[in-house]
């Protein structure tokens, strides 16, 4: 099976980008500059709050599409993700997880890294489906880390 992308037309972080965004309402931003982009997880994995996506502002799909310098500013984002995550929130372990290809369980065609604190007992993935939390609920999250980020 040749490499391919998820199909996603239109590439629905550029579309927040703009202002547009899908039915459970804009990103909870967690953190943002010229170059990254840091979020909350809609329906979060680890058994806990906190699930972080942090991606490119510039549309690049996969790990192999990124420049040098994009490198450093988005694994710098993780790092301090995870360093807001585990002053939050403590969580048992934080799983950082990054896919690239239809076959390496990409669903969205415009790189991101998942940064997961999770519990010592919650599989990855889920066994059972996860629930979106409210807007309302994932702002408010996303305040209590900006107030712990380490930039
Ligand atoms: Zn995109």
């Amino acid at each position: 099976v040749p490499f391919r992308l998820p199909e996603r037309d239109p590439c629905p972080y550029c579309e927040n980008f703009v202002g547009r965004y899908a039915w459970h309402g804009p990103p909870a931003t967690v953190f943002e500059d010229d170059e990254v982009f840091v979020f909350l997880a809609p329906a979060p994995m680890g058994g806990m709050p906190g699930h972080l996506l942090v991606t490119t502002r510039r549309h690049a799909p996969t790990i192999f599409d990124l420049r040098p310098d994009e490198i450093g500013k988005l694994f710098g984002a993780v790092a301090d993700g995870a360093r807001a995550l585990r002053t939050r929130f403590d969580p048992d372990g934080i799983v950082i997880q990054q896919n690239n290809g239809a076959g390496g369980f990409q669903t969205v065609p415009h790189i991101h890294v998942h940064v997961i604190p999770k519990t010592a007992e919650a599989p990855i993935p889920p066994a059972t489906e996860v629930p979106v939390v409210p807007n309302d609920e994932r702002v408010a999250l996303a305040e209590q880390l900006r107030a712990v980020w380490p930039v």
